[in-house]
């Protein structure tokens, strides 16, 4: 099979680019991965993965690794604020009858397993460095780089997040990120036997969640509303969580709040939003994951979709195609899935903050998780 692109810059080590990286490599093709971070670290405490996540897992060849270091969980409980269920949302088995529906994972053990694949893949990868130019040819594009070097390739990537410099670089005119009135606080605490899937407790504004990372520990999300994006102390995180779940009379959250200390890894962040319009690449510089679509977390699989975008990539310039047919279908591919994801979730926040309609929250989790279902 002939190949479009026989050398590839990825721009950014997080699971968007890694993944990328592992699943090029599978198909021969020379990738060089820079990542600007020279620790290569993963910031927060977990991340809730749903069963596409884990159906994406499986294809890359990190399964196994996620099984054995994070938890993989069926169905999703919502509960009232003062305890009792109020419904049992069904996760289907999509990585495969014998892999629950869902699950969560410590943010840096998932970055650590992919970085693993990475290195393993044979990707040359560099820490610490970025670009400093990229010069687009007409059969191939030139990029200069922050040590120095200057290498030459047929494709460039860019997966470096939210507030990417590629982005910047190659569609200036793209929107930016924006704040969208919300802030989700999360916190690793021991896992209580009574917590046994993801669970979420319905407030009016403000939504407390808990999901098993591993079989010891779990970790705590809280979105609460927040009109603006105003600096909060870290010596008052501990309090803050704490007043936040006082509206909670639920056992299970009062005895969340009393575990709640400085050793918690409490994590702050304001929620932005991002939807580039298409296309999603100039000649051949691409950008796929949070760089072009980030989405806020309601739905739980913006790392599914960024992951996503690295299969299809990987398939798409696999074929014997010119590359820039294989960038069309790849944008035609995942435009729509990827627009839902970031629109509905988006919708769910507002609902959320406006203490808004619960069936249509309902309805757009439902059919989310539906269309989130679908092959790829
Ligand atoms: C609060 C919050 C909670 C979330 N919860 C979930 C969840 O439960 N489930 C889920 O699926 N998703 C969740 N997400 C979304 C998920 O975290 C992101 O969609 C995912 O991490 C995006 O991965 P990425 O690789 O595209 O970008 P990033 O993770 O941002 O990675 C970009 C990488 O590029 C590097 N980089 C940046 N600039 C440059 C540069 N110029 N040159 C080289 N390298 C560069 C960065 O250091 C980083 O390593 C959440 C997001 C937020 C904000």
């Amino acid at each position: 099979m002939t190949l479009a692109a026989r050398h590839i810059l990825i721009i950014g080590g997080g699971f968007s680019g890694m993944s990328a990286a592992i699943e090029l490599r599978k198909r021969q093709i020379d990738v060089d991965l820079v990542e600007s971070d020279a620790g290569w670290r993963s910031y927060g405490a977990g991340i809730s993965l749903n069963g596409a996540t884990l159906r994406a897992f499986r294809t890359l060849g990190i399964l196994e690794a996620f099984l054995e270091h994070g938890s993989a969980t069926d169905g999703v409980e919502l509960r009232l604020p003062h305890g009792p269920t109020a419904t049992t949302l069904p996760t289907p088995r999509l990585a495969g009858p014998d892999v629950p529906g869902g699950g969560a994972i410590l943010r840096p053990v998932l970055a650590r397993i992919l970085a693993d694949a990475t290195r393993a893949s044979g990707t040359d990868v560099r820490l610490g460095c970025t670009f400093t130019t990229i010069d687009q040819h007409a059969d191939e594009i030139e990029v200069a780089f922050t040590d120095g070097s200057r290498r030459r390739y047929d494709l460039v990537i860019g997966a470096d997040g939210l507030h990417s410099a590629v982005r910047h670089a190659v569609i200036p005119d793209a929107p930016t990120p924006r704040y969208v009135g919300q802030a989700v606080w999360r916190a690793v605490l021991p896992k209580p036997p009574e917590v046994a899937t993801a669970t979420m407790w319905l407030g009016p504004q403000v939504k407390p969640g808990v999901n098993p990372v591993s079989k010891t520990e779990m970790y705590l999300f809280i979105t609460e509303p927040r009109p603006t994006n105003d600096h909060v102390d870290e010596m008052d995180f501990v309090s803050h969580v704490q007043r936040l779940l006082d509206g909670f009379p639920a056992p299970e959250l009062r005895a969340i709040r009393a575990q709640i200390g400085p050793s918690s890894r409490i994590v702050f962040r304001p929620i932005e939003m991002l939807l580039v319009p298409q296309s999603w690449f100039r000649a051949r510089v691409v950008l796929i994951g949070d760089a072009v679509h980030a989405t806020t977390p309601h739905l739980a699989a913006g790392a599914c979709i960024g992951i996503e975008d690295a299969l299809v990539l990987a398939e798409e310039l696999d074929r014997d195609v010119p590359i820039g047919d294989a960038l069309e279908t790849f944008q035609q591919r995942r435009w729509e899935r990827c627009r839902m994801v970031v629109e509905n979730s988006a919708r769910l926040g507002e609902i959320a903050v406006t203490g808004g309609d619960k069936n249509e929250h309902a309805q757009i989790m439902r059919e989310s998780l539906m269309a989130l279902a679908q092959p790829i």
